[in-house]
């Protein structure tokens, strides 16, 4: 079973991804991997660096959609499908929502060019389910500005609220495209409600 986490910055994909988990291993016996995307194995993680260095200013949009994909490609291969084939479960922190939602919309390279690439670099391997953590441009950006590095609030700083609002108007277009596979939590919820409709949603969808 291969689960995703999406959402908006601030959102709090991280805690619940560790709440999450938490429950999961209690509740259920199939071995659970974490990972998370950009990186999640040796090079991808230094693709992250690359893309993240707030440095380089001179980054193309194009580029660094086409960087993304390159760390989501060798992460899927080297660390997804192998966990998914040995019978693990997959929870991973992004992936390819994220490239149409940033890169996508709110870069404005264009959606179907940036699922284009995408879609060469993934081959086909969906998400069997995606729990998207809706949370408003603001309240998630009035998250972030508390217990993060200054590096980050400044990268943060420069995408203003129209970036994140634009980012969470592509999410939501994506959750009306794929019902099916994208499923909505509402974010701005206690981090308990949170992980229990996630853990809730999860068992529904793939009963164990
Ligand atoms: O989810 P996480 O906080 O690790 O993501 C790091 C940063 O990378 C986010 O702040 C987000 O703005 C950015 N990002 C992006 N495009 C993606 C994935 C992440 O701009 N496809």
């Amino acid at each position: 079973l291969f689960i995703t986490i999406e959402g908006p910055d601030g959102a709090g994909k991280s805690t619940v991804i560790k709440k999450l988990v938490e429950t999961l291993s209690r509740e259920v016996s199939q071995p659970i991997v974490t990972t998370r995307e950009p990186g999640g194995i040796p090079i991808s993680e230094k693709i992250r660096e690359v893309i993240l260095n707030p440095t380089h200013t001179m980054m193309d949009e194009r580029t660094e959609a086409l960087l993304y994909a390159a760390a989501r490609r060798q992460h899927l291969i080297e660390k997804i499908l192998p966990a998914l084939d040995s019978g693990n479960m997959v929870l991973c922190d992004r992936f390819i929502d994220s490239s149409i939602a940033y890169q996508g919309a709110a870069r404005e390279i264009g959606v179907k060019e940036v699922r284009q690439i995408n879609d060469f670099a993934i081959e086909g391997h969906y998400p069997d389910l995606t729990l998207y953590l809706d949370v408003e441009a603001s309240v998630g950006l009035g998250r972030i500005n508390k217990g993060r590095k200054k590096e980050e609030l400044d990268r943060l700083d420069k995408e203003s609220l129209a970036f994140h609002e634009k980012v969470r108007a592509a999410y939501l277009d994506l959750l009306e495209e794929e019902p099916n596979r994208i499923k909505k939590i509402d974010a701005s919820e206690s981090i308990e409600n949170v992980v229990n409709n996630c853990y809730t949603l999860i068992k529904e969808t793939y009963p164990m």
